[in-house]
């Protein structure tokens, strides 16, 4: 497959923090994704809750699905416009590993316990995470991926932080463009979450299809599967054949856009791209539209269920109930944590210790987080 002159291309990478001889069979960013999939932060994602909490069905997303799913998309319309699919395959499965345990909810209430100590961000972290934290390598820190992998882990960023965080925190304070493969995986993430957030929320039961038969973006192609097939399907075939018609739409959209502004901009290079007066992997105005809609539906009905509502308060009071306990008593923490905090308590030493825990607790899987909490905090457990 030949790639196209704005894609990114081994050749022209900014490379790795600790130079290394290539690898002979496979290109720099195939070895990005090796290291990813191989790491222990993306086995953990299986046992990390997308909304619907892990233990609650086998049969909803997980991280780890969700990450496939972004994947997926993203590889299909970077096949399409000449991409770099093992760049942008790279990117979408590394994106949501610095993503704590329970949803959106642990990441708020983490971020919640850390704004004393600079916040908690779960991109910040998914950087920190194949930087830093992963520790199995004999020559490096980290994963040492190469820098167009890493730009795109980092996906947002505010200019404070982006200050501390080298040269990929650079392109927050200039305001220039991250590859396109970057772009790409963040629309990915959103075409996926999107839909198949309707799809679990369907499949629990928290949302109706007359419910959704009101939302424009699946109205347009449910009342379509409905002519075709009559009202004959059952409920999971309806759901299906509007689903995988959303996607597409959306898929066919971003590939047709993104087109259109490549050639008529023609970037000649990466840099090219970096520098162009905006992003060029895109919806058209009609599908954003559509996509807005919905996500304030889903944001309304789904992400604010009750039912939802209920679970999450639990997760954000068994995050702040381990964070406290660990804040206050350092000792509490596994060894290979506690060794490494420092023994005075000035404020840089405290920003130390809250760091360390935050580590902890964002590599936590839900079972392994509710499991500590007991170990913690239940009198009759005795490990
Ligand atoms: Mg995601």
């Amino acid at each position: 497959m030949t790639l196209a002159p704005y894609a990114a291309r081994q050749e022209t990478s900014r490379g790795r923090h600790v130079a290394e001889p290539s690898s002979g069979n496979r290109t720099e960013y195939q070895r990005d994704r090796d290291r990813i999939i191989h790491c222990a932060a993306f086995r953990r994602l299986e046992y990390k809750t997308q909304v619907f909490v892990n233990h609650e069905g086998d049969l909803f997303r997980t991280r780890l699905t969700h990450s496939v799913e972004v994947a997926q998309i993203a590889r299909t319309i970077a096949r399409s416009l000449a991409l770099n699919e093992d760049l942008v395959e790279a990117i979408s499965l590394a994106h949501d590993l610095g993503h704590t345990a329970f949803g959106h909810a642990g990441q708020d209430a983490l971020n919640e316990c850390m704004k004393p100590f600079g916040g908690f961000e779960h991109n910040i972290q998914s950087l920190r995470v194949v930087d830093v934290l992963e520790n199995k390598y004999a020559a490096f820190d980290g994963l040492n991926l190469t820098f167009e992998t890493r730009e795109g882990i980092l996906k947002h960023c505010t200019k404070a932080k982006a200050r501390h965080l080298g040269d990929v925190g650079q392109r927050f304070l200039d305001d220039s463009h991250p590859s396109l493969e970057a772009q790409l995986a963040n629309l990915s993430d959103e075409i996926a979450y999107n839909n198949h957030d309707v799809d679990d929320g369907l499949r629990a039961g928290l949302l109706s299809l007359d419910q959704l038969a009101q939302v424009p973006l699946f109205a347009r192609f449910y009342d379509e599967v409905i002519t075709l097939y009559g009202q004959d399907l059952s409920a999971k075939q309806i759901r299906h054949e509007v689903i995988r018609r959303m996607i597409n739409y959306l898929v066919v959209d971003v590939i047709e856009t993104s087109q259109a502004a490549l050639s008529s901009l023609q970037p000649a290079s990466i840099d090219a791209v970096r520098g162009a007066d905006r992003a060029l992997i895109a919806f058209s105005p009609e599908a954003r539209r559509l996509n807005v809609e919905l996500k304030r539906f889903l944001y309304k009905n789904l992400y604010s269920h009750h039912q939802v509502y209920r679970i999450t308060s639990k997760a954000r009071r068994v995050i702040k109930a381990l964070f406290d306990a660990f804040l206050a008593d350092p000792k509490l923490l596994p060894p290979k944590f506690s060794e490494r905090v420092p023994p005075t308590g000035d404020d840089a030493d405290r920003k130390i210790r809250a760091r360390l825990i935050a580590d902890y607790i964002a590599g936590m899987t839900d079972r392994y987080a509710l499991d500590e909490y007991d170990r913690l905090f239940d009198p009759r457990r005795l490990r």
